[in-house]
């Protein structure tokens, strides 16, 4: 029998402590993965996820965000979603309320102020400030439509795909949370505000079940970050899953898939996962990988080194 434990990528070290509180108590995979990745949504000083979250081309925080249940492979996502903090717990009400899986922009909001979500502000002093300098100190004029569009064609014609390479990496970044319960019941959850400086509208891997978030109670869980388009492309969480399925250890499956994505262009992902017996890891394609975990007899959060996947 494995113990109840919890893993998470870097920016969830010290937001874990939450979701393992709950495995103490003898709670759900599910409640200790939400509560903590609430955490780090709430956490001003992240600036990939939630509330510190880095905004799109017209400065606005839109968030992306899956979670997703072992047991019965039930899943809810969404993505685009302005004007709430707390996008997995959203995301959970997606899988819970309805029958659907991803709800976007607009309805995505509408039906989270319908089951009480209360509105939470993304427009923080740094989303301001970055308004600014995006605008060149004339944020006003993206208030309106015509000049909206005016900026994403400039921005199109003039500088498609430079900004990912100007990004520094505190302006992008997931979080991944996955726990196993003690009825063996595993639950992931992943939140983002998505690439920084994306084009309104976008989405990545986070919401995307299969690209970036995927678990099944007999085979494993997976999630990524990193360039999302590439997890999309090759459906990174759920080939780690397949490849546990068909039989690969844990550290097989997440190479072959890091070297999937060092086969198609020279952007990258990370990925975060375990087994049925409890065995972790994290990888990285371009440096050594770190993970977080806690289990119910736990202290504090461990450090446990990855795997760095060359070419
Ligand atoms: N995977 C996220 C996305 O593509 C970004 C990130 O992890 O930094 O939206």
């Amino acid at each position: 029998m494995v113990k109840p434990f919890i893993i998470g990528t870097r920016n969830a070290k010290d937001m874990l402590v939450k979701g393992a509180e709950i495995l103490k108590r003898g709670g759900s995979a599910m409640d200790a993965v939400e509560a903590a990745v609430n955490a780090v949504e709430e956490n001003p000083l992240d600036r990939g996820v939630g509330v510190g979250g880095t905004p799109n081309l017209l400065g606005v925080t839109q968030l992306d965000a899956s979670i997703m249940d072992g047991r019965t492979l039930r899943t809810g996502a969404v993505a685009a979603l302005e004007n709430l903090v707390n996008a997995i717990s959203v995301a959970r009400k997606v899988m819970e309320l309805t029958p659907h899986v991803l709800l976007v922009g607009p309805g995505a909001e509408m039906f989270a102020k319908a089951v009480g979500f209360k509105k939470g502000d993304l427009s923080t002093e740094r989303t301001r400030k970055i308004r600014e300098a995006m605008t060149t100190g004339d944020a006003e004029m993206l208030d309106d439509p015509a000049e909206k569009e005016r900026f994403i064609r400039m921005w199109i014609e003039e500088d498609r795909g430079k900004w990912y390479s100007k990004m520094t990496e505190e302006e992008w970044g997931t979080v991944n949370i996955m726990a196993m319960d003690a009825r063996g019941d595993m639950c992931v959850g992943v939140s983002t505000s998505g690439l920084g400086y994306k084009l309104p509208g976008r989405v990545g891997d986070s919401p995307y079940i299969g690209a970036g978030n995927y678990c099944d109670n007999r085979f494993g869980s997976a999630a990524c970050t990193g360039t999302g388009e590439l997890a999309i492309r090759l459906s990174s969480a759920r080939m780690i899953v397949s490849y546990l399925e068909n039989g690969m250890s844990l550290e097989k499956a997440v190479t072959k898939a890091l070297k999937d994505v060092h086969a198609l262009e020279d952007k990258t992902i990370s990925c975060l996962a375990f087994d049925p017996e409890g065995n972790t890891i994290s990888g990285s394609m371009t440096g050594e990988s770190i993970h977080y975990y806690m289990d119910v007899d736990s202290e504090g959060p461990e450090e446990r080194k990855g795997i760095w996947v060359k070419p």
